[in-house]
């Protein structure tokens, strides 16, 4: 008999797009594509937000189109970013140049069933380092996973999302 599969770890996922691409269409079509890209390349999506638009980062002036997806696969994090950065390529992502440029599709891992991770050799930190401050990306990760607790603060998806929406008291 063979040996039962190991159980799938569940992933939320971040994806980003702010360059049309010449087959797929505007930003919020790239990510679609992408989303049914994860399916065919095996990893099961299970939930997938609302799309949404945001204004540039830096001194781009292209808008982006955001959303995020509860994925499963028996994949590692680390084989999981190396699949996530081969589809990122796929996408034609140019990995060059200042942090804000232009980006086909951006991938990012933001929390996993595993916890706290840190691997130096993949260069990746879970959970994303840069996410407790992105409304972009707590907003979409709040309607498909509201109660998903990011394991070093603590607080829930809906929690952080809701730290930065919170109007902030004007500046005296
Ligand atoms: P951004 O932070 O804007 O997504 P990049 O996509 O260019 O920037 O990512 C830069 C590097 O971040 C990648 O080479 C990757 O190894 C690293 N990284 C660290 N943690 C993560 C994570 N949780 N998800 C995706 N990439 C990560
Ligand atoms: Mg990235």
């Amino acid at each position: 008999m063979a040996p039962a599969a190991a159980p799938p770890h569940q992933y939320l996922i971040a994806l980003g797009s702010n360059v049309r691409h010449a087959r797929h269409g505007a930003p919020a079509q790239v990510l679609r594509a992408a989303a049914r890209a994860l399916d065919d390349a095996g990893l099961a999506v299970r939930a997938l937000s609302p799309i949404i638009a945001s204004a540039p980062l830096g001194p781009s002036r292209r808008r982006y189109a955001n959303a995020c997806a509860v994925i499963t696969t028996p994949l590692e994090p680390a084989q999981l970013l190396a699949r996530l950065q081969g589809l990122e390529h796929r996408f034609g992502r140019v990995r060059r140049g200042a942090p804000w440029r232009a980006r086909t599709l951006d991938l990012d891992i933001v929390l996993w069933s595993g916890g706290a991770l840190a691997d130096i050799h993949a260069n990746l930190v879970i959970p994303h380092p840069a996410c407790r401050q992105r409304p972009f990306v707590m907003g979409p990760a709040m309607r498909i996973a509201p109660d998903w607790r990011d394991p070093l603060t603590g607080l829930a998806t809906k929690h952080l999302a809701s730290r930065l929406t919170r109007r902030r008291p004007a500046p005296r």
